[in-house]
């Protein structure tokens, strides 16, 4: 990729005078000014007026300088293209970063509170306003490359619109409140029309010829259609391994994402195992999140009441769990995938002791689930869960919201039966009861 140069890119921020022989980057439209485009060849500090230069960075002992604005029709121009393959690849790597940072130099030349002209820091990289401080740092934009794979492919597409009209992967940037992962949720829902169940990162990439900083991730998806939002995308198919062929060059996280797929990286294997184990202490935060994350999506899914409300379940009592040695967590090799509370032993729940509208299977000791929560990062959590617990106790009980229809599905799906109504100190609302014996399980 471009930024795999084999060299030291120092970006320190440092106030230095050039050299006459010092490359010194400069852009029109289309791309960088160039001497030479193979071997890439910059002008250099004495082309220049050397007092108007402003250092930007070294990158394999070569400073670098910066050029407001480009000497007319002198130079060459290595655009996208061209930088994207040229060599050697520290000097492509150089001229596509200062693009980067002439962007931002050159849209910030007056202050955006007050509109005065804009200073550049001495101590730091970044522009001053000098009559009302405001200080503006280098912008980046984070945005998000996708490799969605199902059973063996990988979702292509071509853009509507743009210039470039290769191969890609659906993209998007992130937008504000969003965590890159939500942005992948949401980028494929909306450019395809289809459902993300697994998100896994993959890598990243300073991207300076668009200001960007690129995040890669595969997800996985359910089944289900493509529907192509035809303003952002010409098409998108679904491509096998062996259909993908050769790609036109190195330099992108896109490539390189296809390139690893294409090669036989398996981004969600099927044989991933899941084991449970007690929960440790240092996991507490983690396990929060979790709890967290299964709020948004029990209120997303019609049951705002059963967690929401109280935000439950609360970190001490967790804490409490864990000492106790009744917290336990799903994990497949060193992620958490769920967390749960389990108990067995003849009166495990006491608020099991009254069932209205009817009766439990069995006066024989159980074993009970509370607080069972996905990470979301994988289908079956829940239903592993049950599975265990069932296999440890012989005889299961469990309640849930009557607005839990996701988890009142699971539980009739697994065999479970409703017995009746329990009630809860947490709050006035009613719960199901369900239990289910070893044996009758579906
Ligand atoms: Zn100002």
């Amino acid at each position: 990729m471009i930024q795999d140069i084999n060299a030291i890119f120092d970006n320190s921020f440092k106030i230095k005078q050039p050299k006459p022989t010092d490359p010194v980057l400069c852009y029109r439209s289309g791309g960088a000014c160039a001497a030479q485009l193979s071997p890439l060849t910059f002008p250099t500090a004495a082309d220049f007026d050397m007092s108007q230069l402003t250092y930007l960075f070294q990158i394999g002992g070569e400073d670098y300088y910066l050029a407001d604005s480009a000497p007319a029709d002198r130079w060459e121009t290595a655009d996208r293209r061209c930088l994207r393959v040229a060599e050697p690849k520290t000097r492509a790597f150089a001229a596509i970063t200062g693009m980067h940072l002439n962007y931002w130099y050159a849209r910030n030349r007056f202050c955006g509170r007050c509109g005065t002209q804009m200073i550049r820091s001495e101590t730091e990289r970044a522009l001053i306003c000098p009559d009302c401080r405001n200080t503006v740092y280098p912008t980046i934009a984070p945005a998000v490359i996708i490799g969605v794979v199902r059973q063996g492919r990988i979702l292509v597409s071509h853009y509507a619109n743009r210039p470039y009209g290769g191969l890609a992967l659906l993209a998007g940037f992130c937008e504000i409140g969003e965590t890159p992962e939500d942005t992948v949720r949401r980028e494929v829902m909306e450019e395809v029309g289809l459902r993300v169940t697994r998100v896994r990162y993959a890598g990243s990439q300073p991207w300076g010829f668009d200001h960007d900083l690129l995040l890669g991730f595969y997800c996985e998806i359910e089944d289900g259609e493509i529907k192509v939002d035809h303003s952002e995308l010409r098409d998108a198919y679904w491509l096998r391994r062996d259909e993908i062929g050769e790609l036109a060059d190195s330099a992108s996280l896109t490539f390189d994402l296809i390139r690893r797929f294409r090669d036989g990286f398996e981004p969600f294997p099927q044989n991933e195992t899941l084991t449970i184990r007690h929960t440790r202490r240092d996991e507490l935060p983690e396990i929060m999140k979790i709890y967290a994350h299964a709020r948004d999506f029990m209120a997303a899914h019609g049951n705002p009441r059963q967690w929401g409300q109280t935000h439950w379940p609360p970190e001490e009592l967790i804490a409490r769990d864990i000492e106790r040695g009744k917290s336990y967590v799903c994990v497949s090799g060193n992620v958490l995938q769920g967390v749960f509370y389990y108990d067995f032993c003849a009166d495990a729940e006491p608020g099991y002791r009254n069932i209205e509208d009817g009766e439990w299977a069995s006066d024989q000791p159980y074993g009970v689930v509370h607080r069972a929560a996905s990470a979301g990062l994988m289908p079956g959590i829940g239903s592993f869960i049950l599975r265990w617990a069932l296999a440890q106790a012989g005889y299961l009980r469990i309640d849930t919201h009557p607005d839990n229809k996701v988890m009142q599905g699971l539980l009739r799906k697994l065999g479970f039966r409703q017995r009746g109504i329990i009630h809860v100190t947490e709050d006035n609302d009613p719960r199901y009861a369900f239990d289910l014996t070893k044996g009758q399980e579906k």
